[in-house]
């Protein structure tokens, strides 16, 4: 399903710790750590509509329980 994470401007693997857009886009101020491109804010947005759905689903499955 996934890709895996890669740098959309260099195509260098990203680290582990880079493997979440949302938080590489926070702390590095919306750029690339290895080449210093900006990150796409679709890719982004993406990342921020999967997290949701996972939060939101997590819910449900607490409120089953
Ligand atoms: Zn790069």
């Amino acid at each position: 399903m996934r890709q895996p994470a890669h740098c959309d401007a260099c195509r260098r693997p990203l680290s582990p710790g880079d493997q979440i857009p949302i938080v590489a886009w926070l702390r590095l101020d919306g750029k690339a750590r290895c080449c210093g491109a900006r990150l796409r804010l679709r890719l982004l947005a993406v990342e921020v509509l999967g997290f949701a759905l996972g939060a939101t689903g997590m819910l449900g499955l607490l409120l089953l329980i």
